[in-house]
Parts: C-alpha cells; sequence; structure tokens
C-alpha cells in the first residue's frame, strides 16, 4: 500500500493518497488545498487517481476537490447528509478568511455498507456523524487503518459546536463505531498526529470510562 500523508492549507487538513502499488490506482481522502502538491505526490508514484474522497464537507477538506476533479477525471464522494453544508462553502469560507472555492458537485453518495476501492485496496464506509450530519470514516480492515476526519483526533475529538454537529451524535459513533474496531488500527486524523485505537481508548479523555 502507497499511503502519503501531508497537510494541506491554512488549516493544516491531513490529505491521504493512497495506491495499490501493482495497478497503480489510486483514491485522495481530503484534498482540501495546495492541489498541485497533492498532484505532485500522484504523479511520484505514478498513480491513477480513481476516487476522491471527501470525510465531511468543511471546506479545509472539500476545497480543492473540484482543482483535483478536473486534473484527474475521479468522481467525488460525499456522504449526503453533508449537502447543506456543502451549499454554505462561501460562509464557511468567510468565517476562517478564506477564498470560496465555489460550487462543489458531488457525484455519488457513499455511506455505512458501502466501499470504496483502488486496486486491490478496500476501504469499508463507516457512516460517523457528530462532527457534521455526514461525518464518515474509511476503514482498511486488511491493514487495520481508519483515515478519521475529524471524528477523533490524538487526544480529543471533532468541535461539535459548527452547523450540524452534536456532542451526543459523536459519541456515539465513537463507542459504537470507532471503539470496536481492532486496538491495533492506525488512526490518521483530520488534523495533527497519527494514532490508534487502543492508545485513543486507553487515553482520549473524551472516551475513557470513568
Ligand atoms: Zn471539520
Amino acid at each position: 500500500m502507497i499511503h502519503e500523508i501531508f497537510p494541506v492549507g491554512p488549516l493544516q487538513c491531513n490529505c491521504s493518497v493512497i495506491g495499490d502499488e501493482t495497478t497503480h490506482e489510486s483514491m485522495v481522502i481530503d484534498p482540501g488545498d495546495d492541489i498541485n502538491d497533492v498532484l505532485a505526490v500522484v504523479r511520484k508514484h505514478s498513480l491513477r487517481v480513481k476516487q476522491i474522497v471527501i470525510t465531511h464537507a468543511h471546506i479545509d477538506h472539500v476545497g480543492g476537490a473540484m482543482k483535483l476533479r478536473a486534473a484527474t477525471g475521479a468522481p467525488i464522494l460525499l456522504n449526503q447528509n453533508d449537502y447543506s453544508l456543502l451549499k454554505m462553502l462561501d460562509v464557511q469560507a468567510a468565517w476562517i478568511g478564506m477564498r470560496s472555492p465555489g460550487t462543489v458537485e458531488i457525484d455519488r453518495s457513499i455511506t455505512t455498507g458501502e466501499t470504496v476501492t483502488a486496486g486491490s485496496l478496500t476501504a469499508d464506509i463507516l457512516h460517523t456523524p457528530g462532527h457534521t450530519e455526514g461525518s464518515i470514516c474509511l476503514y482498511f480492515p486488511a491493514q487495520k487503518k481508519l483515515i478519521a476526519g475529524d471524528t477523533l483526533f490524538a487526544g480529543s475529538i471533532g468541535r461539535t459546536d459548527l452547523p450540524g454537529g452534536s456532542m451526543q451524535k459523536i459519541l456515539r459513533s465513537l463507542h459504537d463505531t470507532l471503539l470496536a474496531l481492532p486496538d491495533e488500527t492506525v488512526v490518521v486524523p483530520g488534523h495533527g498526529e497519527l494514532t490508534t485505537i487502543g492508545d485513543e481508548r486507553e487515553t482520549n479523555p473524551f472516551l475513557v470510562k470513568r
């Protein structure tokens, strides 16, 4: 598995480029910005981008999606519960003083029970509402790797005070869905350092049982 993780944009969203070493098919997760950097990684490994997957419709995760689609022809996938947030990209841009990326078109909605593939690599989609209504995580069972978006961070969890956020829902998503994964699962959060499900189960103040 080729997996490059690098921060993009002013909010330093972790963008993932994941590719099959044999077929060179790949997916890009959360191309929030800096699409020239994303394309440089794609070219470095001679990859063909088959899917653009967005963990949720916050501007720092979805902002570069249309530019990447134009460059690669790959479809953009997002859970439909975030379509209303996607219509607020201008408002989101104003919150953080960024230029709006314009309209983002979604090619397909994805949710729990579906998979996204690139060559021999398969990710299970997990709908994990709470940070936003349409937040999803991608779990690669063969590699025990989780792309968590802004649902889970090393030592913290996603904020729930923005439109569509719910503390009750994010805690249910974390306890029922993410903590059901094996302890050795490597977690790639939407921002900041990598962690594991086991470490977060033991030490994350939002998750430890009192
Ligand atoms: Zn977010």
